[in-house]
Protein backbone atom coordinates (compact mmCIF):
# COMPACT_ATOMS: atom_id res chain seq x y z
CA UNK A 1 0.00 0.00 0.00
CA UNK A 2 1.58 3.49 -0.94
CA UNK A 3 1.34 6.41 1.26
CA UNK A 4 -0.95 8.23 -0.95
CA UNK A 5 -3.28 4.84 -0.62
CA UNK A 6 -2.50 5.14 3.55
CA UNK A 7 -3.27 8.90 3.89
CA UNK A 8 -6.65 8.44 1.49
CA UNK A 9 -7.82 5.85 4.17
CA UNK A 10 -7.09 7.92 6.67
CA UNK A 11 -9.23 11.22 4.75
CA UNK A 12 -12.28 9.14 4.42
CA UNK A 13 -12.36 7.46 7.84
CA UNK A 14 -12.00 10.66 9.58
CA UNK A 15 -14.81 11.98 7.83
CA UNK A 16 -16.84 8.86 8.23
CA UNK A 17 -16.48 8.67 11.53
CA UNK A 18 -16.89 12.22 12.77
CA UNK A 19 -19.79 12.55 10.85
CA UNK A 20 -21.29 8.90 13.05
CA UNK A 21 -20.14 10.56 16.22
CA UNK A 22 -21.62 13.96 15.17
CA UNK A 23 -24.88 12.51 14.60
CA UNK A 24 -24.82 10.01 17.49
CA UNK A 25 -24.25 13.13 19.54
CA UNK A 26 -26.29 15.36 18.45
CA UNK A 27 -28.71 15.57 21.18
CA UNK A 28 -25.99 16.39 23.68
CA UNK A 29 -25.27 19.44 24.98
CA UNK A 30 -21.58 19.59 26.26
CA UNK A 31 -18.65 21.07 24.72
CA UNK A 32 -16.78 19.06 21.91
CA UNK A 33 -13.12 18.91 22.11
CA UNK A 34 -10.37 18.81 19.29
CA UNK A 35 -7.17 17.56 20.04
CA UNK A 36 -4.39 18.82 17.26
CA UNK A 37 -5.90 21.53 15.06
CA UNK A 38 -2.69 21.16 12.25
CA UNK A 39 -4.02 22.42 9.29
CA UNK A 40 -7.70 22.54 10.75
CA UNK A 41 -9.70 20.34 8.24
CA UNK A 42 -11.31 18.19 11.17
CA UNK A 43 -11.79 21.37 12.81
CA UNK A 44 -13.62 23.22 9.87
CA UNK A 45 -15.72 19.79 9.23
CA UNK A 46 -16.89 19.94 12.37
CA UNK A 47 -17.49 23.22 12.65
CA UNK A 48 -19.80 23.06 9.49
CA UNK A 49 -21.50 20.02 10.93
CA UNK A 50 -22.05 20.41 14.71
CA UNK A 51 -24.64 22.67 15.92
CA UNK A 52 -25.42 24.82 19.27
CA UNK A 53 -22.04 23.06 21.02
CA UNK A 54 -19.01 24.80 21.26
CA UNK A 55 -15.90 23.66 19.99
CA UNK A 56 -12.61 24.24 22.36
CA UNK A 57 -9.06 23.07 20.18
CA UNK A 58 -5.83 21.94 22.55
CA UNK A 59 -3.11 22.74 19.96
CA UNK A 60 0.70 23.74 20.97
CA UNK A 61 0.98 26.75 18.46
CA UNK A 62 -1.50 27.79 16.07
CA UNK A 63 -0.35 27.34 12.29
CA UNK A 64 -4.20 26.48 10.80
CA UNK A 65 -5.63 27.77 7.34
CA UNK A 66 -7.42 31.19 8.14
CA UNK A 67 -10.59 29.92 7.21
CA UNK A 68 -10.04 26.77 10.55
CA UNK A 69 -8.60 29.23 13.20
CA UNK A 70 -10.39 29.18 16.54
CA UNK A 71 -11.76 32.52 18.22
CA UNK A 72 -8.85 32.92 21.07
CA UNK A 73 -11.32 32.10 24.30
CA UNK A 74 -11.91 28.49 22.09
CA UNK A 75 -8.30 27.73 21.74
CA UNK A 76 -6.80 25.72 24.63
CA UNK A 77 -3.16 26.30 24.30
CA UNK A 78 -0.06 24.32 25.26
CA UNK A 79 1.30 20.80 25.28
CA UNK A 80 -1.93 18.41 25.86
CA UNK A 81 -0.27 16.58 28.85
CA UNK A 82 -0.56 20.32 30.69
CA UNK A 83 -4.17 21.43 29.46
CA UNK A 84 -6.23 18.31 29.72
CA UNK A 85 -5.80 18.35 33.58
CA UNK A 86 -6.64 21.99 33.28
CA UNK A 87 -10.05 21.64 31.19
CA UNK A 88 -11.01 18.20 33.68
CA UNK A 89 -11.01 21.39 35.97
CA UNK A 90 -12.58 23.77 34.16
CA UNK A 91 -15.08 21.63 32.81
CA UNK A 92 -15.82 18.15 34.52
CA UNK A 93 -16.31 15.36 32.53
CA UNK A 94 -18.77 16.57 29.99
CA UNK A 95 -17.42 16.01 26.57
CA UNK A 96 -20.29 15.14 24.51
CA UNK A 97 -17.61 14.56 21.53
CA UNK A 98 -13.69 14.63 21.63
CA UNK A 99 -11.61 14.03 18.53
CA UNK A 100 -8.08 13.37 18.32
CA UNK A 101 -5.23 13.32 16.03
CA UNK A 102 -2.16 14.14 17.24
CA UNK A 103 0.21 11.72 16.06
CA UNK A 104 2.55 12.28 13.23
CA UNK A 105 4.27 9.62 10.76
CA UNK A 106 5.92 7.64 14.01
CA UNK A 107 3.72 4.90 14.19
CA UNK A 108 5.65 3.22 17.50
CA UNK A 109 6.13 7.36 19.11
CA UNK A 110 2.10 7.79 18.30
CA UNK A 111 1.46 4.17 20.21
CA UNK A 112 3.15 5.60 23.19
CA UNK A 113 2.05 8.82 23.52
CA UNK A 114 -1.69 7.34 22.68
CA UNK A 115 -0.76 5.18 25.81
CA UNK A 116 0.30 8.49 27.87
CA UNK A 117 -2.78 10.82 26.79
CA UNK A 118 -5.51 8.47 27.20
CA UNK A 119 -6.06 8.62 30.76
CA UNK A 120 -5.64 12.47 30.81
CA UNK A 121 -9.05 11.94 27.79
CA UNK A 122 -10.64 9.02 29.60
CA UNK A 123 -12.39 10.95 32.41
CA UNK A 124 -13.60 14.29 30.41
CA UNK A 125 -16.26 12.20 28.32
CA UNK A 126 -20.07 12.47 29.17
CA UNK A 127 -21.86 9.43 30.09
CA UNK A 128 -22.77 8.58 26.07
CA UNK A 129 -20.25 10.57 24.66
CA UNK A 130 -18.04 9.90 21.99
CA UNK A 131 -14.19 9.65 21.04
CA UNK A 132 -12.79 9.53 17.79
CA UNK A 133 -8.69 8.91 17.05
CA UNK A 134 -6.59 8.16 14.36
CA UNK A 135 -4.51 6.10 16.76
CA UNK A 136 -5.61 3.25 18.70
CA UNK A 137 -6.54 4.36 22.49
CA UNK A 138 -5.84 2.60 26.10
CA UNK A 139 -8.80 3.52 27.71
CA UNK A 140 -10.00 1.78 30.65
CA UNK A 141 -13.92 2.16 30.99
CA UNK A 142 -14.66 2.85 27.33
CA UNK A 143 -16.30 0.74 24.94
CA UNK A 144 -14.78 0.68 21.26
CA UNK A 145 -17.62 0.65 18.63
CA UNK A 146 -17.61 -0.76 15.12
CA UNK A 147 -16.69 1.60 12.30
CA UNK A 148 -19.00 3.10 10.29
CA UNK A 149 -19.75 2.12 6.68
CA UNK A 150 -17.18 3.96 4.83
CA UNK A 151 -14.22 4.01 7.44
CA UNK A 152 -11.32 1.51 7.00
CA UNK A 153 -10.41 -0.57 9.39
CA UNK A 154 -6.92 0.32 11.73
CA UNK A 155 -6.92 4.11 10.32
CA UNK A 156 -9.71 5.37 12.84
CA UNK A 157 -11.28 4.05 16.41
CA UNK A 158 -14.36 5.05 17.94
CA UNK A 159 -14.84 4.96 21.99
CA UNK A 160 -18.19 5.34 23.98
CA UNK A 161 -18.36 5.97 27.77
N1 LIG B 1 -6.70 16.95 12.15
C1 LIG B 1 -5.84 18.06 11.71
C2 LIG B 1 -6.32 18.56 10.36
O1 LIG B 1 -7.33 18.03 9.84
O2 LIG B 1 -5.72 19.49 9.81
C3 LIG B 1 -4.39 17.64 11.66
C4 LIG B 1 -3.75 17.48 13.01
S1 LIG B 1 -1.99 17.27 12.91
C5 LIG B 1 -1.84 15.64 12.28
C6 LIG B 1 -1.48 17.06 14.57
C7 LIG B 1 -1.45 18.34 15.40
O3 LIG B 1 -1.36 17.95 16.78
C8 LIG B 1 -0.23 19.23 15.14
O4 LIG B 1 -0.66 20.52 14.78
C9 LIG B 1 0.54 19.26 16.46
O5 LIG B 1 1.07 20.52 16.78
C10 LIG B 1 -0.54 18.86 17.47
N2 LIG B 1 0.03 18.18 18.64
C11 LIG B 1 0.75 17.03 18.64
N3 LIG B 1 1.13 16.70 19.89
C12 LIG B 1 0.63 17.66 20.71
C13 LIG B 1 0.68 17.89 22.11
N4 LIG B 1 1.37 17.06 22.93
N5 LIG B 1 0.06 18.98 22.62
C14 LIG B 1 -0.62 19.83 21.80
N6 LIG B 1 -0.71 19.68 20.46
C15 LIG B 1 -0.08 18.61 19.91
Amino acid sequence: MSRLDLFIDRMVSQRACLDFAIAQTAAMPGPVFELGLGNGRTYHHMREKIEGRDIYVFERAIASHPDSTPAAEFALLGDVMETLPAALERFGPTASLIHADLGGHNRAKNDAFARRVSPLIEPLLAEGGLMVSSDRMYFEGLQELPLPEGAVEGRCFIYRK
